[in-house]
């Protein structure tokens, strides 16, 4: 009998960003790895989810890297395929996450000085030992997939569509051995569009057309992820713009993390509900 390989799951975590002000309300408490939504009029209401992995407010960008992502590059060196995507409102956290500040870089900027740091050492190591060294060729590029359309964008207009927008950058990593033998890994670096229901706020035309489309993609990823978590014989990447571009970097073989971001104010509240309630669906 034929066996069907399993899949890989996709780790699903859970970051909580510190409250940018000491003047609003917060709902929401991380206790080891679960994560609190407190309801202040009825204590009896308040939620709990349990994750294998949650990053409290005071978790560093050194600490979500080097727990989330850093294990899988040397995965994308070896010809593996990779996926690292930031999901959330907007306001929670993604960009925080995948890209930072320059006084506190995220995701992207280790992510490439990490690569070119080891790719050095590769070839350090194998010169020490007067071996032939690997060759590596990186290449990057920048897409934007927005109401369901990819698009490549200018870098000016980068925060543009910012948070109706996935922003996705692909690295890919040619690697050619000694010997002759030649690997190719990819690695996706996504910030999605913020995943509040934009139909509840009013949104109408243009606005409730992208609402639409964000929400029928980050519908699908969902569905995708279930469906891998889940070992399930039939994936529907063919469902978005999204899954498609990602279908040889999520599931199969390929280590994928979504970092879940989370905003503590109580104005997030039912945000925060519904991006818990996916996660923990997904997980
Ligand atoms: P999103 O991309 O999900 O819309 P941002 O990354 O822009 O959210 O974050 C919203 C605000 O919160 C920004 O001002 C950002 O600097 C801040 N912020 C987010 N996460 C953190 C964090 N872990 N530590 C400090 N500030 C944060
Ligand atoms: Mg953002």
């Amino acid at each position: 009998m034929e066996k069907r390989s399993s899949q890989t799951k996709v780790k699903v975590v859970v970051r909580l960003r510190p409250a940018l002000s000491t003047n609003e309300k917060t709902c929401v408490s991380v206790v080891d790895n679960r994560v609190q939504i407190l309801n202040h009029r009825n204590i009896e209401e308040s939620l709990q989810y349990e994750f294998n992995t949650v990053f409290d407010e005071k978790t560093s960008q050194v600490e979500v890297f080097s727990t989330s992502v850093e294990p899988l590059l040397e995965k994308v060196l070896h010809g593996q395929n990779v996926s690292v995507f930031a999901y959330g409102p907007t306001g929670a956290g993604k960009t925080h996450t995948m890209l930072g500040v320059n006084s506190d870089p995220g995701i992207i900027p280790r992510v490439i000085q990490s690569l070119f740091k080891t790719i050095e050492l590769k070839q350090k190591s194998a010169n020490d030992l007067s071996n032939q060294a690997p060759q590596f060729k990186v290449t990057f590029s920048y897409m934007e997939i927005y109401n369901e359309k990819v698009r490549t964008v200018a870098a000016t207009n980068l925060n543009k569509y910012s948070s109706r927008s996935h922003t996705i950058l692909l690295l890919k990593i040619h690697r050619k051995e000694p010997s002759g033998k030649e690997l190719r890994g990819k690695l996706y670096l996504i910030d999605l569009a913020g995943s509040e229901d934009n139909r509840r706020t009013g949104n109408k035309g243009i606005r409730l057309k992208e609402s639409g489309a964000i929400n029928k993609s980050l519908f699908v990823l969902g569905e995708v992820v279930d469906a891998i978590n889940q070992n399930q014989p039939r994936i529907p990447y063919r469902n978005s713009k999204l899954t498609r571009l990602l279908q040889d970097s999520i599931g199969g073989g390929c280590h994928s993390v979504m970092i879940t971001n989370i905003a503590p104010e109580e104005k997030f509240y039912y945000d925060t509900y519904c991006t818990l309630n996916f996660a923990t669906k997904s997980k």
